[in-house]
């Protein structure tokens, strides 16, 4: 086991259930020491975005991707996991600009050429589409908690996309990407009402991706089954000083 000490939350996945009915979500967080991090499982309500911590954590020998953890003995200590995620505070709210601003230097060609598990990509968004990957959506209540219903990812109808290009100069033959978001707040935002398309729709206006009064980066990250294609973890966004 190892101690990662002073981790902030920066990104989030929206929860998926595990085959045993834990509700569990992937975390990215950045630690001066360490860089940018995978943690999982970790359950939905522990931790927000800024939050600081110390993760007990150990490698996972099926998942190979870059500084990639799983929290120690998770499993086992499901429900005393405080044990091995231990929360100290926030990440100073007037610190946090600076911190962006020095992470979002990256550019997808780049990470995938070296094989990063995660970047910070400032992006010049040019498209935004909700696909429908499902007729319909399946809502499941799980036994570990009653009164939260669990839709996974992939049970959606919809499916958030963005297209853009990065504004660090990139090294892909193709300078327009197309990535999934993943970030748990955009499918907070689809749960309450999912299967209409008007209303999903209106997720981008509320992460304020439409909005040219606010500075947005993403935190992009690679896919396990798959770690060349990339998704969009975290939407790291500020108002911009008028
Ligand atoms: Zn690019």
């Amino acid at each position: 086991m190892i101690e990662l000490k002073n981790l902030v939350v920066l990104g989030q996945g929206a929860p998926n259930s595990l085959r045993d009915g834990r509700i569990s979500r992937c975390v990215c967080a950045y630690s001066k020491e360490h860089g940018l991090v995978r943690l999982y499982p970790i359950p939905k309500a522990l931790l927000r975005q800024w939050d600081v911590f110390d993760a007990t954590v150990e490698a996972n020998s099926q998942d190979h991707r870059e500084n990639t953890w799983k929290i120690f003995h998770s499993k086992e200590d499901w429900q005393r996991i405080h044990k091995w995620i231990i929360k100290k505070g926030e990440y100073p709210k007037k610190e946090r600009t600076k911190l962006i601003e020095s992470l979002a230097k990256d550019n997808l060609g780049d990470l995938i050429k070296n094989g990063k598990s995660f970047g910070i990509i400032e992006p010049k968004i040019t498209g935004f589409e909700l696909a429908k990957q499902n007729e319909t959506t399946s809502i499941q209540t799980t036994i570990f908690d009653l009164d939260y219903q669990i839709i996974n990812q992939n049970e959606f109808k919809y499916k958030p996309y963005v297209t853009y290009e990065c504004t660090a100069e990139c090294s892909c033959k193709n300078p327009v990407h197309r990535q999934q978001i993943v970030e748990w707040g955009c499918y907070e935002w689809m749960r309450k009402n999912p299967n209409s398309e008007e209303h999903c729709e209106k997720v981008f206006e509320n992460l304020q991706l439409t909005n040219k009064d606010w500075k947005k980066y993403f935190l992009v990250g690679n896919i396990h089954k798959s770690p060349k294609t990339y998704i969009i973890v975290g939407v790291l966004r500020y108002k911009n000083k008028s």
